[in-house]
């Protein structure tokens, strides 16, 4: 899969340089990514599904980890296998059914952060799949974007500094 830099938030300053030629918006009825991804949960996404009154057995899939190098990451959320759909996705509505609790790889997606030292680079997965990559009506990832839909993900990060 193909990924592009799209952005560096400095997370000191919050100062953000971004490649205004891409821009996103999210088709949200679409629900593609729901299907299409294979999606790790943290422990703190897990806890906090659990939280809701699943059990970690319904959601989790045991059977598939995500590694970065020889570190382990986690287990994937499990599909339906069905129709190959998340576990959380509502056939009839397309809706997520846990949507305000999502694992956060859910939240970022189609954009992938990764730390170097105190920034954060924003890069972006060009699934093809995808309909909101270079919308037409879509918004640059700039600092206004970034920070109206990820600011809690800053904080957290800016915590750990
Ligand atoms: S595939 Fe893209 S446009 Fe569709 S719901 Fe996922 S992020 Fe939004």
């Amino acid at each position: 899969m193909e990924k592009r830099w799209v952005a560096t938030v400095n997370l000191q300053t919050l100062e953000v340089d971004y490649d205004p030629s891409f821009k996103f918006k999210c088709v949200d009825e679409c629900g593609l990514c729901c299907s299409e991804l294979e999606i790790p949960l943290r422990d703190e996404d897990i806890e906090r599904i659990e939280g809701l009154g699943y059990n970690a057995w319904e959601f989790v899939d045991y059977e598939k980890a995500f590694y970065r190098g020889d570190k382990f990451i986690g287990y994937a959320i499990k599909k339906k296998p069905i129709d190959g759909a998340c576990v959380f996705l509502d056939p009839e509505t397309k809706r997520c059914r846990i949507y305000h609790h999502r694992p956060l790889a859910c939240r970022l997606y189609p954009f992938v952060f990764i730390k170097h030292g105190e920034n954060m680079e924003i890069h972006v997965k060009m699934d093809s799949f995808c309909p909101g990559l270079n919308h037409p009506e879509g918004r640059p990832v700039d600092r206004d974007f970034l920070l109206s839909t990820y600011r809690d993900v800053f904080e957290e990060y800016r915590r750990k500094l």
